[in-house]
């Protein structure tokens, strides 16, 4: 406890601490590999949080007026700083969230790819123009920012999620607060860093620590203008529900129960492999994690052994020293997944490979939990309804490839999934008729690059924008369409009739 430091808020180009003369509230922040507490995040008031917000607001006229290619210097002296110091970030993500560290080095990449694609924002923000609509009316469209916008994310992406959002708002000309998860809160200073490094003028990038009280007020303030939310279903739904009844622009991305359908004619060395990288990577606690692997008979039992063949080389251990797979975030959050494995056990799964007595290389306090496979999953056990969100890969066994199809549709979930096959006119048929918003054909994870959109259906998502690519920034710009009259010969004098074009 005596090196734990203080996380605190970012506003204006600087930490702050609060606004209130009493103590601040804080929470705990641990080292997942060792159990030892290493921060203190600090818990936004209501006043706090009021604070940041307003700096936020106060930097927006200025941010909106700055031309677009000073703006866009800013974003590549940004791209280039991250670039140049990844792994610094990479190790920050490892010591609160505690994936391994190629794999924090993996998501920063991927929010790397969205700064660049923030890069180009002045040929996103081109408009349209239409010269003559009407006899001497010209018509054009302007792209224009909204103003302060929330980002409000989870713990399991401390870096790349928030880096889904911010790069586009602020290359919009919108002003920023990012509410990182209060689990591991730290990568979210270090970003906020690096902007001010860059030259990003005060304010336009704020960081606002905390949990309900934070995020309520991010929600129903009247300065934010916009809400960008990735969680778990139920506060998404809560977050869509109370942004909207403000009035407000929200995009709200959830849950997620993703499926991978193995046919019977698919390579099996690749379907394995890709089974255990997409459901023990980051210990499972992907929105995009593998966490159901449908098999289509007859190949269900050569399928089972190969996955549990590479399932028990799998090294669990403290992401720093070179492990397959590190702890889960926190204690509770382990138990909570070890107690569904002996849910899926009592309720009739085969525990094919048990992660439960793992013997990790890391601290005797740390969250450990091994890599662990389920066969003979039913729809109706727990461990197939819920989203676990750890490494457990539960494998339900089906006849056709129409059940397999229908188990996916029928599920409340819709972020992504997978076919394995070799025959080109079946996942043709499975990308047409599966309702999901993210698909892979031999690709067991198919997150879009940045110059598409990340998102799921269904209840993986509330609202109807997914993240960046068009979609980012068709969010955080609205249009504004112009009619222009110069030149007009014959105006026509007075006339009340509803204008007509001519
Ligand atoms: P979470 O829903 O517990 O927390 C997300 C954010 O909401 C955090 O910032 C947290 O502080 C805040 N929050 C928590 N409880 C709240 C409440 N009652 N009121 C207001 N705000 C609250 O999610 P998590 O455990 O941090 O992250 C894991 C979840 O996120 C999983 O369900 C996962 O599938 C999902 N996820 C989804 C995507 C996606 O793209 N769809 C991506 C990553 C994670």
């Amino acid at each position: 406890m005596a090196d734990a430091k203080t996380i605190a808020h970012w506003l204006n180009n600087a930490t702050f601490t609060g606004a209130g003369a009493t103590a601040p509230v804080t929470a705990p922040v641990t080292n997942p590999a060792t159990g030892a507490v290493t921060g203190e995040v600090l818990l936004a008031s209501v006043e706090d949080a009021r604070a940041v917000i307003d700096a936020a607001a106060a930097a927006y006229s200025e941010w909106r007026d700055t031309s677009l290619a000073k703006r866009t210097q800013v974003l590549f002296r940004f791209r280039e700083l991250l670039n140049a110091r990844k792994e610094e970030l990479a190790a920050i993500i490892t010591a609160e969230h505690g994936k391994v560290l190629s794999d924090a080095l993996g998501e920063v990449t991927r929010g790397l790819e969205v700064v660049e694609f923030a890069c180009g924002i002045p040929y996103l923000l081109q408009g349209g123009f239409t010269e003559n609509a009407s006899t001497a009316v010209d018509v054009h469209s302007v792209r224009q920012p909204l103003g302060p916008v929330a980002v409000i994310s989870p713990f399991n992406f401390p870096a790349m999620v928030p880096m889904w959002f911010f790069p586009i708002a602020i290359a919009a000309g919108n002003t920023v607060v990012l509410k990182p998860s209060e689990k591991d809160p730290s990568a979210s200073i270090w970003l906020a860093e690096l902007w001010a490094e860059a030259g990003l003028p005060a304010g336009v990038f704020n960081v606002l620590q905390g949990d309900k009280t934070a995020v309520d007020e991010l929600l129903t303030n009247p300065k934010i203008k916009a809400v960008s939310f990735v969680g778990s279903t139920p506060i998404a739904e809560y977050v869509y529900r109370t942004g909207t009844a403000a009035g407000k622009r929200v995009q709200a991305l959830g849950g997620a129960k993703n499926h991978a359908v193995i046919l019977p004619d698919a390579d099996l060395d690749l379907a394995a492999d890709a089974m255990v990288n997409a459901g023990f990577g980051s210990a499972g606690e992907r929105c995009m994690a593998i966490s159901v692997c449908v098999a289509v008979e007859p190949v269900a039992d050569e399928l089972v052994n190969r996955i549990a063949e590479r399932t028990r080389t799998l090294r669990t251990g403290d992401g720093t020293k070179g492990a397959d797979m590190g702890p889960l975030v926190t204690k509770a959050h382990r138990d909570k997944v070890a107690s569904y494995i002996d849910a899926g056990e009592r309720e009739g799964a085969k525990v094919v490979v048990d992660g439960r007595g793992v013997q990790a290389d890391g601290g005797a306090d740390g969250f450990w939990l091994g890599p662990t496979l389920l066969d003979n999953v039913t729809p109706e056990m727990s461990v197939y309804t819920d989203e676990i969100f750890g490494p457990v890969l539960s494998v339900v066994r089906v006849q056709s490839y129409d059940e397999a199809l229908n188990l996916i549709n029928s599920n409340p979930y819709g972020n992504g999934t997978a076919i394995f096959t070799n025959d080109g006119g079946a996942a043709r048929r499975f990308q047409n008729e599966v309702e999901v918003g993210m698909v892979g054909i031999n690709v067991p994870i198919p997150v879009p690059m940045a110059y598409y959109s990340f998102g799921g259906w269904k209840a993986s998502l509330f609202g109807d924008s997914h993240a960046h690519g068009a979609h980012g920034v068709h969010f955080f710009t609205r249009t504004k369409a112009v009619t222009t009259r110069w030149l007009d010969p014959s105006h026509g004098g007075i006339n009340l009739g509803f204008p007509q074009n001519n």
